[in-house]
């Protein structure tokens, strides 16, 4: 069935399932592999009880699925948040795994999160759900099985207590078994902005393809916390000409070029980019349909569906976020010949620098940050050399090239180490 065919927008696991049976047919996998390639290893589901401040006990449900274990320890976030499903959580773990394939690091997928609403939580209930959840998966995580790191509503705190959890089990301290962790613990230099850095990567490898310059091209970032303000700042910086930025309260615009860094303070103070002096107001919504030549979705899944892709004036679709366009949206999308690059691709820079946060870890030996750029630089090019040569060779679009590259990758591992019996 085309991907086109399907009527509503689908979940995270749905999209990741749709587009996972269109490239494992192309590579003309067997039934059986097929099967075992999309369902999980390991689901674990555990029930956190936490003594909250007001001295009652709550319950809170916590799932960590790992995907693939085929190419190495699994690698993927940790995510609070009150609709957090363990569906969603196994789509997101899946995506890990062909992230990890795709810019080709010895790591599988996995994915965690936790059903909470931090926003009603104090920083000692954070701590003590944190550090519950930790222990109730510890027998699967660690350096060598599953390695954390953050995702929406959890940060370099929350790696430090599951480090510090993990740690005081094991009776001795093991910085490798989570990455995003704050400098001091083991952190890598270049981690913060290492997913924005790798949009800019791939942007620049895009514009070499279509013959464009920087300071020609006109950006539209969607999302302004870490992926899209670091994106935007390095590519202004770069020379690019970021028009419009917006988060969830609104957008601001200006033809010109938006002053990047004066937009980073008024974000600082206001908490958001919207009311921002030195451009036009928009809504989070038109800013996506607005005239520019690079649209970089950076803040949340599937903004870019079947009601909006037809209006999209973007030549190239960097995708920051994860998911941020529906199956149906892409088929409008490549019709309509946009240079999509997929997530697995575009926001890779991110598991790529954790990649190597767990490196200098575990050789106990840190590297400057020129050398945590380079060597990303050299990885994500390519990774984007490989999925459009992919895609060229066997006539697909990038994303079904990425998904082609990935699976088959996976694949081999699986083929090359036979089943256990
Ligand atoms: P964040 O929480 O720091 O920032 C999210 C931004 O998006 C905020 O500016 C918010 O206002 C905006 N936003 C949220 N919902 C919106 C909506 N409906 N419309 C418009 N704006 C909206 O998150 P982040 O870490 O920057 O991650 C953004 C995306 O990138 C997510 O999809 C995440 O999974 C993905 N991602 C992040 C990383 C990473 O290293 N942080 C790596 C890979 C992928």
């Amino acid at each position: 069935m085309s991907v086109m065919e399907t009527q509503k927008e689908l979940s995270v696991y749905e999209s990741m399932a749709a587009r996972f049976d269109v490239a494992a047919r192309k590579l003309n996998l067997e039934e059986g592999l097929m099967r075992y390639l999309r369902t999980p290893n390991r689901e674990i589901i555990v029930h956190i009880p936490v003594a909250m401040d007001n001295g009652k006990l709550e319950v809170f449900d916590g799932y960590r699925v790992q995907h693939s274990l085929a190419r190495g320890p699994c690698k993927g976030g940790v995510r609070y948040s009150p609709d957090v499903t363990l569906d969603e959580i196994r789509g997101l773990a899946a995506e890990m795994t062909w992230k990890c394939a795709v810019v080709n690091i010895p790591f599988g997928g996995a994915k965690g999160g936790v059903v909470c609403d931090p926003s009603k939580l104090s920083m000692g209930e954070l701590e003590r759900i944190t550090r519950r959840y930790t222990a109730e998966i510890l027998d699967y995580i660690g350096p060598e099985r599953d390695v954390p790191a953050p995702d929406m509503n959890t940060d370099e705190q929350t790696m430090a207590w599951i480090m510090d959890t993990y740690s005081m089990h094991v009776r001795h301290t093991v910085t490798a078994s989570v990455t995003g962790k704050p400098l001091d613990l083991g952190g890598s230099l270049g981690r913060r902005e290492a997913t924005g850095r790798g949009c800019m990567i791939v942007c620049d490898q895009a514009l070499k393809r279509f013959g464009w310059r920087r300071d020609a091209t006109r950006v539209i970032v969607q999302g302004f916390g870490n992926v899209g303000s670091q994106a935007a700042r390095l590519m202004h910086e770069a020379g690019y000409k970021v028009i419009g930025v917006g988060d969830i309260c609104g957008g601001v615009l200006n033809l010109q070029g938006l002053d990047i860094p004066k937009l980073l303070d008024h974000a600082k103070e206001a908490k958001t980019v919207k009311g921002f002096a030195r451009g036009e107001s928009i809504s989070s919504q038109e800013i996506l349909e607005q005239d520019c030549d690079v649209l970089l979705p950076a803040a949340t899944e599937s903004v870019i569906n079947s009601k909006n892709a037809d209006k999209v004036k973007a030549r190239i679709l960097v995708e920051g976020a994860n998911s941020p366009t529906t199956p149906p949206a892409d088929d409008i999308l490549f019709e309509r010949g946009v240079f999509v690059i997929p997530d697995i691709l575009a926001n890779a820079g991110g598991v790529t620098v954790s990649y190597f946060e767990w490196v200098q870890d575990r050789q106990g030996y840190f590297w400057p940050e020129g050398m945590v750029n380079d060597r990303l630089k050299q990885i994500i090019v390519s990774a984007f050399n490989d999925v459009v040569g992919y895609g060229e060779k066997h006539n697909v679009n990038n994303r079904i090239a990425a998904y082609m590259l990935a699976i088959d990758r996976v694949a081999f591992s699986i083929k090359l180490r036979g089943i256990y019996a």
